[in-house]
């Protein structure tokens, strides 16, 4: 039976004994904290058959704690080279496991698709709901969110839907999700996910928490879709985001140019930084009105 919770000595004599070495360019910082570990399971609240997803699962260490909850999991690799060690880690847990080789982004604003076909055939259905749980590696955490987020929050009919994100990031991308206007860390991927989840954040790790240790602090941060979200327009929001914050140091008025409707209230000698979630959703509706008229 393969060791779970894995230890540090646990990862280092598998990797060793694969002949293998953490790859810094992939984000291969493994968790092997059990504390550290168990609350994000908890923070999951994963029940029994809740799918997750999960992104990056190294060397198997959480994927385990995952499937101990009886949940299905889909987990999601780009390292070939982790293999054997994966399949060994998860043998135990049967078809409640899948296992699926890719680069998780296919694009810069596209998820690889064959991850949405593995959800549905694990759930046996075309539209089911899941969860994120994962240590993202850092060059690809803001991609990820942004684009589940935007397509995967409230998606078209048979499409599956996140309801949960459980998820370990840099602490200065984690600030950047629940950060307010006006300060340095408010932009596009937190006004995203302010406009369609409650953030919460959760815990803060140090690097010794991982091998090897990270440079930076990392965090946890939990975000629950909103019953109610503030859009439902969620692709308007973003293109207007995106003309926004190119040119983020420049007047809204100079941006979107001065026969732009604002609307009444609205100083157009602002900031794109200095305007809050609900106000940029309302100019997202206007922009998306008068492209449609042009
Ligand atoms: N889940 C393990 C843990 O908590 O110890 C490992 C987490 S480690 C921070 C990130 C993992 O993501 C590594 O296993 C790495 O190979 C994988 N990874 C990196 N880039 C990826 C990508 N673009 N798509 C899928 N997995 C990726």
């Amino acid at each position: 039976m393969p060791q779970s919770p894995q230890t540090l000595t646990h990862i280092k004599q598998t990797l060793s004994a694969h002949g293998l070495r953490p790859k810094h360019r992939l984000g291969q910082n493994f968790l092997h904290d059990h504390n550290h570990l168990k609350a994000i399971i908890k923070a999951g609240t994963i029940k029994e058959n809740d799918l997750v997803l999960e992104v990056g699962p190294g060397t198997g260490t959480l994927s385990q704690q995952i499937l101990e909850t009886g949940a299905k999991l889909l987990a999601v690799e780009i390292d070939q080279d982790l293999k054997p060690i994966l399949q060994a880690a998860l043998h135990p847990y049967g078809d409640k496991a899948k296992l699926l080789y890719t680069d998780v982004l296919k694009s810069k604003h596209i998820i690889a698709p064959q991850i949405f076909a593995d959800l549905q055939e694990l759930a046996q259905t075309p539209a089911p709901t899941f969860k994120l749980i994962a240590n993202l590696p850092y060059n690809v955490a803001s991609p990820l969110l942004a684009n589940l987020v935007v397509d995967y929050i409230n998606p078209g009919p048979n499409t599956p839907r996140m309801t949960t994100c459980v998820v370990m990031i840099q602490k200065e991308v984690a600030q950047r999700l629940n950060a307010s206007p006006g300060t340095k860390s408010y932009g596009p991927l937190g006004i995203m996910i302010q406009a369609l989840c409650d953030v919460e954040h959760a815990l803060t790790l140090k690097p010794g928490c991982f091998w090897p240790p990270p440079k930076v602090d990392s965090a946890v941060v939990v975000l629950h879709a909103k019953e109610k979200p503030l859009t439902n327009n969620p692709k308007q929001l973003h293109t207007l985001l995106h003309v926004l914050f190119t040119k983020r140091r420049k007047q809204i008025g100079a941006i979107l140019g001065r026969s732009f409707p604002f609307p009444s209230e609205m100083q157009q000698n602002l900031r794109p930084e200095q305007l809050s979630v609900e106000q940029l959703i309302h100019l997202a509706s206007i922009y998306h009105q008068q492209e449609q008229n042009d």
